[in-house]
């Protein structure tokens, strides 16, 4: 008889929790992690993965992907669900989506992952137009919980509200033990440093929230690159009790290429991206720089969408008569280098975990990129699993996960530290992914109290989160 489902032989398991780092085995049964030990017999195990050589750590959980736009209803594609799979995660959570794409999302292409989703605020979709005073706010917060999401995302840079409006959904949220995340800007800023520098009004003495990609409010546009990630660095300790936060570590960005009839590019961000490199901001410059592989746009394949450039891209963009999502690698590397690596003086990470804004779009490098971290010397192995599991399950309140210890939930990404590369994923001792292929299917949604009876109606197994646990409410200690 099979003392063990699944058993994990002979990697470097890294806990760092524990400070664990020890080339060892892990038996799996009945989804935990029921024992680590060297030289568990194989003759114990149903099944057996040789990580001889590779680093198993808690399963990677991506505090920040897009994997259920409400855009995605009627194609229902859950594309996003592949792709992170694919890229080693185990856990998700979608920053801005709709409830009703993710259970269709999963249902069609679920990849066997967990995700948890706040509630996007879009006025004239999930948000009323005009000013919302506090009985709709309120109104809007309860809405979302009781669809099954987290808790809610302000938009500030795309759909900003008034300051006093985004204070008021804040500590609606905060009052309603709800999740709340913040890109950050209102209608007095934007989002840029000018908008960060508002967060601690908005918050006043007991706001708590979650600010996402701090490195897009660090790309110069008000004081020098280094001067802004230095000001974000003090923001962040000034109100470290009150917020989490992420960064991305991805070179490109995304943005729509549209041009209006005499062939001018719309979007302020593809005429920078085109200037910085002397393309004229037009559809003739846009063709130039997909030819010369500088901007691309997406294709979609049966596993995810995908960067094309040349002249294929020519030729989607002008299919799609210019309305198409454009790439450039223009993200700063130095801010994303110093807010992932800045630690305060208790030698605490300052900038809580890597998040990397993608899901469908195809940028997850969480892993990827934080591994050149991990070789150029910036992180410590132990460090990048705090970054990239262990602070992410705290900041979700996921007491089970995060870690790789006995009774934990037997969630597992095991790194091929050659390639950089996540070479398995496992959720709950079931393999969902092996060298960048899905294997896995359907998938769990996180949820709390709350939004059990909506998504019980989906019929997808879910997962009840208390999320005073949360760093934000429960503090880091
Ligand atoms: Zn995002």
């Amino acid at each position: 008889m099979a003392n063990y489902d699944l058993l994990i032989r002979n990697g470097r398991v890294l806990d760092a929790e524990s400070g664990f780092d020890e080339v060892t085995d892990i038996g799996i049964s009945n989804g935990k992690i029921e024992r680590i030990d060297q030289n568990i017999d194989p003759a114990d195990a149903s099944d057996s993965i040789d990580a001889t050589n590779q680093w198993v750590m808690p399963g990677m959980i991506d505090t920040h992907v897009h994997v259920a736009n409400a855009a995605d209803l009627g194609r229902i594609r859950g594309l996003g669900l592949q792709m992170v799979a694919a890229a080693g995660a185990t856990t998700v959570i979608d920053l801005g989506g709709s409830m009703d794409a993710l259970t269709a999302g999963i249902a069609a292409r679920g990849s066997g992952v967990n995700v948890g989703s706040l509630g996007y605020l879009k006025p004239g979709e999930t948000v009323p137009e005009g000013r919302l005073g506090s009985d709709a706010i309120l109104e809007i917060v309860v809405t979302a919980l009781e669809a099954g999401s987290l808790g809610i995302k302000l938009w500030g840079g795309y759909y900003p509200f008034t300051p006093e409006e985004t204070a008021n959904f804040i500590s609606t949220a905060n009052h309603l033990n709800a999740y709340v995340a913040y890109h950050v800007g209102t209608t007095e800023s934007g989002s840029r440093l000018d908008g960060l520098r508002e967060v601690p009004s908005l918050l006043g003495s007991t706001g708590r929230v979650h600010i996402a990609h701090i490195n897009a409010y660090c790309r110069g546009s008000i004081l020098s690159v280094e001067d802004e990630i230095r000001e974000a660095l003090d923001i962040l300790l000034a109100i470290r009790d009150q917020v989490v936060s992420e960064v991305h570590l991805a070179r490109p960005n995304f943005t729509l290429g549209k041009c209006d009839a005499d062939g001018n590019v719309l979007a302020d961000v593809v005429g920078n991206c085109l200037r910085l490199k002397d393309y004229d901001p037009t559809a003739d410059g846009i063709r130039s720089a997909l030819r010369d592989g500088y901007a691309s746009t997406v294709e979609e394949t049966r596993t995810g969408l995908v960067l094309v450039t040349g002249e294929r891209g020519v030729e989607l963009f002008d299919q799609g008569n210019t309305d198409v999502p454009m790439s450039f690698p223009v993200n700063n590397a130095e801010s994303a280098f110093h807010l992932t690596a800045a630690k305060n003086t208790d030698d605490e990470f300052i900038v809580d975990a890597v998040g990397s804004d993608a899901g469908a779009l195809p940028r997850n490098v969480n892993i990827e990129q934080a591994m050149r971290m991990v070789k150029f010397g910036a992180l410590e192995p132990l460090e990048m699993v705090s970054k990239l599991s262990l602070n992410p399950a705290k900041m979700i309140g996921l007491d089970s996960k995060g870690r790789l210890t006995e009774g934990f939930d037997a969630d597992v990404t095991i790194v091929d530290p050659i390639l950089g590369k996540a070479s398995y994923g496992i959720v709950a001792g079931n393999l969902i992914m092996l060298a960048g292929r899905v294997v896995g299917s359907g998938g769990t949604i996180l949820t709390t109290e709350r939004g059990v009876p909506s998504v019980e109606k989906s019929g997808i197994p879910h997962e009840v989160i208390d999320i005073t646990k949360a760093t934000m409410y429960a503090g880091r200690g």
